[in-house]
């Protein structure tokens, strides 16, 4: 059975990429009907955020991408969160040590300084010397039982190479002399990154391990520990970076938004997770819109690209409104309403306004802008009416203007389809292009030349009491 997991540091914002590698997590899963994971990996206490495990939760929930196993559902290899696995990790690496993969360290921090400051000034790449990897057992007992402070490190083989394979960059080969004995246990007890992602995903079971490329230079070392416990290596999916532009990531800390950034910059999280899937990965075809089911139907590792994907708004602001599009009207309404409510007062038809905005909506921050017009007109001047395209100019659009006025005070039925036999009649009657009529309109109305829906659509959001009074003020 696929068994994924998704193993973020609660280090506070969900970033596009992260959720992005959970997405890919997830799918891997589901395509092959699979297990999804969730596991926090909280044992860099320094880097730990209040309330970042539950924007963790609150996203994937929102994206709809459900854990089978996790902190808060329970399952059959848990606990799912590291802390709470402390004593697993010292068992394990006792018995590391045991086989010859790791040793006691009682190196000082004051030692390890000066062993980095050696190599800085010498300009030789720093790692750790081996002081301690050879200490006679007897000696590494008696430091042990007076309580000397120390650290595991992992024992890299000195001689030969290793190499791993990853499924998007191939076969990778290191020499082994160029790794660091890196820590495994800090003095705390808690282990780092580099033991406990190999511990917890053998233990969890995880046969594909997805993360970011950060991860790939590191992947000998977790070989030769998987190697030294005679566990079986999972396959490697390192995921290429997000990128803001050809030479930088996309960063938060440089203002590039979030997930929740996103989602409060008006774009639907449906849409923001379509737009993250082809964020490098390709499904082949012509299809741009996928749903999550349809992603779980699509999706294959082979598509996962090689290249760094370049975030691009112009493309999610495109997909957002396809998103938009495809809403039921009364989903809209309810979306619209906050935003429809900043930028009007007055007493609308909520409904109606949301029916016009739908189909010329990419983000709903755009909406109050949009609406600008509706609790008071904006001062105009008469080069408004000037439209080569409409065949107006000031003079034919206040003659319009002066046709139409009696035709609107006598129209009873205010709705979208009295006003367009209203004004199509008024067409027909001059015997004029529409836009000689309608234009003037629009533009007397609203005091603008682009607004969400043309005279009709805004003489019945506006109703007959202030689009006449509008109208009339027009003809100024
Ligand atoms: N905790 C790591 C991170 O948030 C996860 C790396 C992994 O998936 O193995 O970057």
């Amino acid at each position: 059975e696929v068994r994924t997991r998704f193993a973020p540091s609660p280090t506070g914002y969900m970033h596009v990429g992260n959720l992005r590698t959970a997405l890919y997590t997830y799918l891997i899963a589901k395509s092959q009907g699979g297990k999804f994971i969730l596991r926090i990996e909280d044992t860099d206490q320094e880097r730990y955020v209040e309330g970042a495990v539950e924007i963790i939760y609150k996203t994937l929930r929102e994206t709809g991408l459900l854990w089978d196993e996790g902190p808060d559902v329970g399952g059959p290899v848990g606990p799912y969160v590291q802390s709470e696995r402390r004593d697993i990790y010292a068992r394990y690496a006792k018995e590391l040590i045991e086989k010859g993969g790791a040793y006691y360290c009682f190196c000082g921090k004051e030692r390890l300084d000066e062993l980095r400051k050696i190599h800085e000034a010498s300009g030789v790449p720093h790692k750790y010397d081996g002081h301690c990897r050879d200490l006679a057992p007897e000696e590494v007992q008696r430091l042990l039982a007076e309580g000397v402070p120390h650290v595991v490190r992992q024992k890299i083989p000195t001689e030969g190479s290793t190499t791993f394979h990853d499924v998007i960059f191939g076969d990778i080969t290191v020499e082994n002399d160029t790794l660091d004995d890196n820590v495994l246990l800090k003095t705390d007890g808690l282990p780092t990154y580099n033991f406990a992602n190999v511990i917890d995903d053998h233990l969890m079971g995880i046969t594909h391990v997805v993360r970011g490329i950060e991860y790939l230079s590191s992947a000998p070392k977790y070989n030769l520990l998987y190697e030294a416990f005679g566990w079986d290596i999972p396959t490697y999916i390192h995921c290429p970076p997000v990128m803001r532009d050809a030479t930088h990531k996309l960063s938060k800390r440089h203002g590039d938004p979030s997930y929740e950034d996103l989602v409060a910059d008006g774009y639907l999280k449906e849409a923001v997770l379509n737009y993250v899937a082809l964020l490098g990965w390709s499904p082949g075809g012509e299809q741009e819109i996928f749903s999550l089911e349809e992603l779980v139907k699509a999706f294959s590792i082979d598509g996962i690209s090689k290249s760094p994907a370049i975030f691009d708004t112009a493309k999610l602001k495109w997909i957002n409104s396809a998103y938009i599009r495809a809403l039921p009207p009364e989903a809209f309404h309810e979306l619209a309403l906050p935003y429809i409510r900043k930028a009007v007062r007055r007493e609308v038809d909520t409904r109606l306004i949301a029916e016009v905005l739908q189909p010329r909506c990419e983000k709903l921050t755009d909406i109050p802008e949009k609406l600008d017009f509706i609790d008071e007109l904006p001062a105009y001047d008469t080069a408004l009416y000037v439209s080569k395209k409409m065949k107006t100019n000031p003079e034919n659009s206040l003659e319009t203007l002066r046709d139409a006025l009696p035709v609107l005070e006598a129209l009873d039925d205010w709705s979208a389809a009295g006003l367009h036999a209203a004004l199509f009649g008024l067409v027909e009657q001059k015997g004029v292009k529409n836009g000689v009529v309608l234009w003037p309109v629009r533009v007397a109305v609203s005091g603008k030349q682009f607004t969400p829906g043309g005279a009709v659509e805004l003489c019945t959001l506006l109703g007959k009491e202030e689009s006449l009074a509008r109208v009339r003020k027009g003809m100024e």
